[in-house]
């Protein structure tokens, strides 16, 4: 007996805004994506609250909403999300915090360090740690996986276990690494580093500031014997409790699996059970392997798997970089080298159900994610919706769906 299929397709930030160089229009407007819009004209379009009101847009938050888990019950940090991506257990005594590896550079209009207006109540942090420098590269020179793992055993070696401290450092990707600590450590405010570029480095606040302040300069010391390095500290934040979500086939009774480059969404695929799959030369980048996700989903259904995410990095990337060409060439592969290739396989094995949505917006002129509502698209291989465009002008009039429960939409179990 053949049973159904699903697959769930996520270009990351897809969704965006009328562009100039567009002629007011956007980049899945202009897009040639022919199979993508067969499928809007045979499916269901709607608008989706992938990210929930006063819930940071981030990664985190938008593939929580699409695995069908509410952000605001499930959603406790970004940090332990991607813990889990590395197979780090965090106790529930402890916190895990992202570590970044950053290159924090003297601010030369405030050598005494600065006190941003309305972020740091005055008197919080002690002299001699005062919120100084300007955040040059929350990326640190993107140092590779290897040289970064140097940098992050020396750190435990001097500043963590090495020294029986109370925190400890674990190598993770490129400039993102993670550091567990005691529980009251969460205590604190911090800011994303990436919100920071450019700008006055805003150092963390609250009763567990100081020791988090304290420790990123130390840092300092520790990076020093590292010159060939752009990165010259740690910045921590991202902090959280190790998330208990529930387990994806317990909840939706299908099996599944996913495949993607990036960590973040890699860890909600290991907390929830599903088989995260790896593909050679997925990037997490415009370069990716496109046609090896689309294998790793069909080769997955075909042995045995009811539902398959795929997830690609590579429109969001362009957001931020406010590249438009590399945006739109995002989407036409994801057309001609995902679509045009699963919708021949998935009718092969019977019936299926495809989902596809962005996690949030990444609009172009913004560089940065929104939580603006996204277009989503549903279709069924047996049973024809009323039809449409999936793009953000095809679905404005929509009623907006609750991103988590798009879920519940494909698998009819409402
Ligand atoms: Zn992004």
């Amino acid at each position: 007996m053949k049973t159904m299929k699903y697959v769930i397709c996520v270009p990351d930030g897809c969704a965006d805004e009328p562009h100039p160089d567009l002629g007011g229009r956007t980049p899945l407007e202009v897009a040639s994506m022919p199979v993508l819009r067969a499928l809007a004209a045979r499916g269901t379009v709607g608008r989706a609250a992938v990210i929930p009101e006063g819930m940071p847009p981030g990664s985190d938050v938008g593939n929580l909403s699409l695995l069908g888990y509410d952000p605001a019950v499930h959603h406790t940090g970004r940090a332990p999300i991607e813990a889990a991506s590395l197979g780090i257990r965090i106790r529930p005594d402890q916190v895990a915090f992202r570590c970044n590896l950053s290159t924090v550079a003297a601010d030369t209009d405030h050598p005494e360090g600065i006190m941003p207006e309305g972020i740091m109540p005055e008197g919080i942090m002690p002299e001699g740690i005062m919120p100084e420098g300007i955040m040059k590269d929350f990326a640190g020179g993107h140092p590779s996986t290897e040289d970064a793992a140097k940098v992050i055993k020396a750190l435990d070696e001097q500043l963590g276990s090495g020294v029986g401290a109370e925190v400890s450092f674990h190598p993770g990707v490129q400039y993102r690494h993670i550091m567990v600590a005691p529980e009251s450590w969460a205590q604190a405010n911090c800011v994303p580093p990436h919100d920071l570029t450019d700008s006055p480095a805003v150092w963390p606040t609250g009763p567990a500031g100081q020791k988090l302040s304290e420790l990123m300069t130390a840092s300092r010391e520790v990076l020093e014997q590292f010159p060939e390095l752009a990165a010259n500290q740690i910045w921590l934040w991202g902090q959280g409790h190790q998330p208990q979500l529930p387990s994806f086939e317990q909840t939706y009774g299908v099996h599944a699996g996913m495949v993607t480059a990036v960590d973040l969404v890699r860890g909600l695929g290991v907390l929830t059970g599903m088989d995260v799959v790896s593909v050679e030369g997925a990037t997490g980048w415009y370069d990716t392997n496109y046609e090896g996700k689309r294998d790793a989903a069909i080769s997955a259904l075909q042995s045995g798997t009811d539902l398959f995410v795929i997830h690609v990095e590579a429109t969001d990337e362009a957001g931020h970089a406010g590249n438009v060409a590399e945006k739109i060439a995002a989407l036409e592969n994801w057309d001609a080298r995902v679509l045009a290739g699963l919708i021949p396989a998935l009718d092969a094995m019977g019936d299926w159900r495809l989902l596809m949505s962005p996690d949030h917006a990444t609009p172009l002129l913004l560089k940065t994610h929104t939580s603006t509502t996204v277009p989503y698209l549903l279709v069924d291989s047996k049973v024809d919706g009323a039809g449409g465009e999936y793009t953000e002008s095809g679905t404005a009039e929509s009623e907006v769906v609750p991103g988590y429960e798009l879920m519940s939409l494909l698998l009819q179990r409402t």
